[in-house]
């Protein structure tokens, strides 16, 4: 049995509430990037990826320069050490910790660490606000658990470099998943080129303290867009004839949107999430949009699905002769973990204290954009797996009352420092 090697009751436990009071959305966690850096700079690592250098150069979803730089100062006002915040220029978040002993295999470890546009809740019964915790940036919160996965990540860190791992080990500090916006250039930022092994966390996900799912599979491919419908008012009572009406192109392209045929292959899913249109009753409408998106069991099956979402948004905009701009968001390919590194997972994980259940496998349901880091290092003949670590949550994923078991926190250190020193100790 392995012991304990962290007690919660030390700088950890500080660290993930830290963080849980700094929520950041996506692109700008600044707080968290230099809490994080100001950590692990204290530690004899080998190198340190910061903002720019740890990620490719396209990205989607980045925010504009007013509102990146409102984020920056709230970081600097909350504590951020100004030097490190300076360096994530134009919300270049996140980073890259590498730590090398010996001659053995590289191992990575990706985290997420951005948070959701989500108000916490405030009652007693929600233990961040009961033990004075709770989110400081209104509006927003951790309610995902990506403040305990960061917090993982540092743990593992601290355990594998006290312990004898021999290899290269290198740590993903990824921002902006909750957009599924971060994943691709972490993933093309040549860091992930000489990964062997590669191994991703997500705490929670139904799945009870002490419980371990050692391979996650079943993500659902995903693609997002923003369409924006533009035609030409006119008066709805004098001259209805002289308009172009954009909400009529935007309402017959929501309609056919769901009537994509289903597919022999597998599932599929498609959603026109948010959309509006129009100024006022008496006018007819000059602009309209939908922010859109389509999923699919497996790449292939998100690709048809866009091809034709794509193809009813111009039909429809070209029915009412209006024009339409399709505007790509977030983008995720499907992923598997590998069976054989799953089984690694599971035999390390079977050694540690606190874990009383173990699966081997378990679908996900849902879209994770780990996928575009997996999918870089097994094309590269690497292997991959996306471990779930159980954590009693009172809320659901995404919601108010979200909360992670904090003893889940030591249980996920353990299980990932026993399973990178066994890689450690295999020929690759
Ligand atoms: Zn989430
Ligand atoms: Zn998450």
């Amino acid at each position: 049995m392995r012991s304990p090697t962290v007690d919660l009751d030390d700088g950890l436990r500080d660290l993930r509430r830290d963080l849980h009071r700094h929520p950041e959305p996506a692109w700008r966690e600044f707080y968290t990037t230099a809490r994080l850096v100001d950590k692990l700079e204290r530690r004899p690592l080998d190198a340190l990826h910061v903002g720019p250098e740890a990620l490719g150069t396209d990205r989607r979803g980045v925010p504009d320069d007013a509102e990146l730089a409102d984020w920056a100062h709230r970081a600097v006002e909350a504590g951020a050490r100004a030097d490190i915040v300076d360096r994530l220029d134009g919300g270049h978040t996140g980073l890259i910790a590498v730590f090398e002993r010996g001659e053995g295999p590289t191992i990575g470890l990706r985290v997420d660490i951005d948070a959701l546009p989500i108000t916490e809740a405030a009652g007693d019964d929600h233990h961040p606000a009961a033990e004075g915790f709770r989110s400081e940036n209104e509006g927003y919160m951790h309610a995902c658990g990506h403040d305990a996965h960061a917090t993982v990540g540092v743990g593992v860190l601290d355990a594998v470099v006290d312990g004898d791992f021999e290899g290269t080990l290198k740590l993903f500090f990824q921002p902006s998943e909750e957009i599924i916006a971060g994943g691709e250039p972490m993933a093309e930022s040549g860091h992930l080129d000489d990964v062997d092994r590669l191994l991703a966390l997500h705490v929670g996900l139904d799945h009870p303290t002490g419980e371990v799912v050692a391979g996650i599979d079943g993500f659902l491919a995903v693609s997002q867009f923003r369409a924006d419908f533009a035609g030409a008012s006119a008066h709805a009572g004098g001259h209805p004839e002289r308009g172009r009406n954009a909400v009529q192109a935007m309402a017959t392209a929501i309609g056919n949107l769901y009537a994509i045929p289903r597919h022999h292959d597998g599932e599929t899913r498609v959603n026109a999430g948010r959309v509006g249109g129009g100024t006022a009753s008496n006018i007819v409408p000059e602009e309209a949009f939908i922010d859109g998106e389509v999923r699919g069991e497996t790449t292939e099956l998100m690709e048809y699905m866009d091809d034709h979402a794509e193809r009813v948004v111009r039909s429809a905009a070209e029915m009412h002769d209006c024009e339409v701009e399709i505007e790509r968001a977030g983008r995720a390919p499907g992923g598997e973990s590998d069976a054989d590194l799953a089984a690694v997972v599971a035999d390390a994980a079977a050694e540690v204290e606190g874990v009383d259940s173990l699966l081997d496998n378990a679908k996900l349901g849902g879209s994770e954009d780990a996928t575009y880091l997996m999918r870089h290092v097994q094309q590269r003949g690497g292997l991959a797996a996306y471990v779930g670590v159980g954590t009693d949550h009172p809320g659901g994923h995404h919601t108010p009352t979200f909360d992670v078991d904090e003893r889940s926190i030591r249980i996920a250190v353990d299980v990932f420092t026993e399973t990178i020193e066994r890689l450690g100790r295999e020929a690759v």
